[in-house]
């Protein structure tokens, strides 16, 4: 069976991705999934009992997702979800003082850090087959060129992508590629600065303009994502 034929879904959403995405690919990639994840939710799995009994593991979702979720703006479902926690904290601060049975470590991860939140795990999941994708197919003449074309990946995605290949050639491939791309963002920055001065602020204004947030896009990871 010839590469080619090889080529399933997955490869043509990641170079559909690489094509289109206006920053790093891979965080266009994960918001969208994690967008399409809450909406089926609440469209779908709102009165759902495993959906219920999953988010009470982790009282409702960390802070970065309960933020997505708020976004959907969807206020009965998003209401009935956050009953259950509202109820089972009244429960728990009516027994606090008298209660020994969980520790104050336990308490802080369920209550306070959400540890186990259920779009965590979709998530990473979710990361990990798009890398794993993009890993295998990066140096395919198609996807190749679509990844010089592109705007370029965030730095930590890079390393989920670099830590992932195993050959040393690949990961100087990948490293070619991507270091164009930074060199390309570190002159656009310089070149903003430069037109800060007053001597050279009349300049016309280029695509230097959005670097500053691109920076700060790049360097961090999309907003909510990591
Ligand atoms: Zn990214
Ligand atoms: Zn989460």
């Amino acid at each position: 069976m010839s590469r080619e034929r090889e080529k399933h879904i997955p490869y043509y959403v990641v170079l559909d991705a690489l094509k289109q995405s206006q920053g790093c690919f891979l965080c266009s990639l994960e918001a969208q999934s994690l967008d399409n994840y809450f909406e089926t939710l609440l469209y779908e799995h709102v009165n759902d009992p495993d959906v219920r009994k999953n988010l009470k593991i982790s009282a409702g979702y960390c802070n970065r997702h309960a933020s997505r979720l708020v976004k959907q703006g969807d206020s009965f479902g998003t209401s009935i979800l956050y009953s259950d926690h509202v109820e089972r904290f009244l429960d728990e601060i009516e027994n606090l003082i008298v209660s020994r049975r969980r520790s104050e470590k336990t308490k802080r991860e369920i209550w306070c850090n959400h540890v186990g939140c259920p779009a965590c795990s979709f998530q990473f999941e979710t990361r990990r087959r798009h890398i794993e994708v993009f890993t295998e197919w990066f140096d395919e003449s198609e996807m190749l060129d679509a990844f010089h074309k592109g705007t370029g990946m965030c730095i930590p995605h890079f390393f989920d992508a670099y830590f992932s290949l195993t050959k040393k050639e690949k990961r100087e491939q990948l490293c070619s590629i991507v270091r164009k791309k930074y060199e390309e963002l570190r002159d656009d920055l310089r070149e903003l600065q430069r037109k800060n001065n007053w001597r050279f602020s009349r300049e016309p204004v280029g695509k230097e303009r959005d670097s500053w947030k691109r920076a700060v896009d790049f360097v961090a990871g999309g907003e909510g994502l990591f």
